[in-house]
Parts: structure tokens; sequence; C-alpha cells
């Protein structure tokens, strides 16, 4: 599971409408992220931010393994602090990946790290 499905799940989650009364319940339990996540690795292109690693962490994830952490150094202590498995691989067709990404949309990368 990436980073960008753990968001979609989150938009869906956010997104579904909850109607009146005996509906309620079922509608509630049906917005419950899907089972347990202990058995999941978690791939991600970069280390992780700590609103991602506060899902991996709220969410038992217990193995984590990113592409590179030198375009973002994120989370990584907080995650190992609760447990997490992390591996970091350092690969260089990540960090290429995310310095192009950064060259390309310097706005989005800025709104998208909180800068
Ligand atoms: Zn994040």
């Amino acid at each position: 599971m990436s980073f960008v499905e753990i968001n979609y799940l989150w938009d869906k989650y956010n997104q579904i409408e909850i109607p009146d009364h005996e509906d309620r319940t079922e509608a509630m339990d049906s917005r419950r992220p899907m089972g347990s996540y202990e058995d999941t690795v978690l791939y991600s292109t970069l280390m992780p931010c700590y609103l991602c690693a506060g899902a991996v962490v709220q969410f038992g994830i217990k193995k984590v393994i990113v592409g590179e952490s030198r375009t973002f150094s994120g989370a990584k202590q907080f995650m190992v602090d609760h447990g997490v498995e992390v591996i970091d691989l350092d690969d260089p067709a990540c960090i290429d990946l995310m310095q192009k990404f950064i060259a390309e949309e310097p706005e989005l990368w800025n709104e998208d790290i909180g800068k």
C-alpha cells in the first residue's frame, strides 16, 4: 500500500455520506478502514512525513520500506520509536525521481511539504 493509496482510502473514508437514524450505524461501520494492517508492508518513494507516519503508527503497520530520505528526512525516528521497522533503500532512482518532481513542480512540493 502506497501513500497515494492511503490518501485515497482516507479521502474515500471522509466522503461517505451518513444517512439518518437506523442506517447511521451501518454506514459509520463502513467508514472504518478495512481490517488490520499489522501484516501490511508500506512502500513509499520518499520517507513518510509526520502525518503519514502517524497513520502508520495509528493503524499498526509494522514495516515501512522507503526509496529515499535525502530529499525529505521525514519522520523515521518517530516510527522507529513506535516499533515500526523502517528500511531506507537510499535508491538513486527514487532520489532522481523526487529531484525531478521538485524541479518541475516546486509550488506543489512546497505545498505538500508544508512550506
Ligand atoms: Zn505524508
